[in-house]
């Protein structure tokens, strides 16, 4: 579904990304794992073209994105749930996903707001509540469900779970099944490698900007390697 093929990314003289293949099937949660500054956020934005890979090739279904302009990478299938999550505070709930589905026509947007509020309902009950009063969880999910206003085939979801408490973890992490269940495949970067692989199917191992391993999941969680790096073990 999503190819990457030796890809370089640079952000003027600094190479971030450094011949860096991955893969991601349909109806699959990939997972992307590595330590601050490996490269990561990097990674996702550049399947979005910001920036784009300076070599190299991006594939989504089947067809070459890697210098497609960002908004036609969106209006292709993909969406992105940004690290940090970047709700509009002062705007309520329900305006923050209308403003995911800002090409959607009225109906398309209706369903959008229907599918997402069925998948949150917490949401809906709090459509009407400006987004920067509700917690660290709630603009979690707002901002997931932001991203799958779009209805998107691939969902990016850089560091979901970054600050939040153990139960709302789980709750996400939860979230992101349901999601993927429903069709949505799922590429996932995380700092909380234990809980990302043992949801995952596979996952990658970024360090400096390179692809050092990639395995599945349920290796991953039990690699030597990996356990000693990245699962405090
Ligand atoms: P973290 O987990 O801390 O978010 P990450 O794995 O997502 O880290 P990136 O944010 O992709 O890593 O950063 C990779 C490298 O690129 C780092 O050395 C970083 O300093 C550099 N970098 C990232 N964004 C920029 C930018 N806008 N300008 C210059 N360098 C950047």
């Amino acid at each position: 579904m999503l190819k990457l093929d030796n890809v370089h990314t640079y952000y003027g003289a600094i190479q971030a990304l450094n011949g860096v293949s991955v893969e991601v099937n349909k109806g699959e949660i990939v997972t992307l794992i590595g330590a601050n500054g490996a490269g990561k956020t990097t990674l996702l934005m550049t399947v979005c073209g910001n920036p784009h890979a300076r070599s190299g090739v991006i594939t989504f279904e089947g067809r070459d994105i890697t210098r497609a302009d960002t908004h036609q990478i969106m209006r292709s299938g993909i969406a992105v749930s940004p690290e940090g999550r970047r709700v509009f505070k002062d705007l309520t709930v329900e305006e923050n996903l209308m403003m995911g589905g800002f090409f959607a026509n009225r109906v398309q947007m209706q369903q959008g707001l229907g599918h997402v509020y069925e998948l949150f309902p917490r949401l809906k009950e709090r459509a009407q509540q400006r987004a920067g009063t509700m917690s660290g969880g709630e603009q979690q999910m707002l901002a997931i469900g932001r991203a799958l206003m779009t209805r998107p085939s691939l969902l990016l979801l850089d560091e979901p779970t970054l600050g939040l408490a153990p139960l709302i973890i789980a709750q996400i992490f939860d979230i992101i099944r349901t999601i993927r269940d429903q069709g949505v495949t799922v590429f996932l970067v995380e700092q909380n490698a234990n809980k990302a692989l043992q949801v995952a199917d596979r996952g990658y191992v970024l360090e400096n900007g390179r692809v050092v391993m990639h395995d599945t999941g349920a290796n991953l969680l039990v690699n030597a390697d990996v356990r000693k790096a990245y699962l405090g073990a």
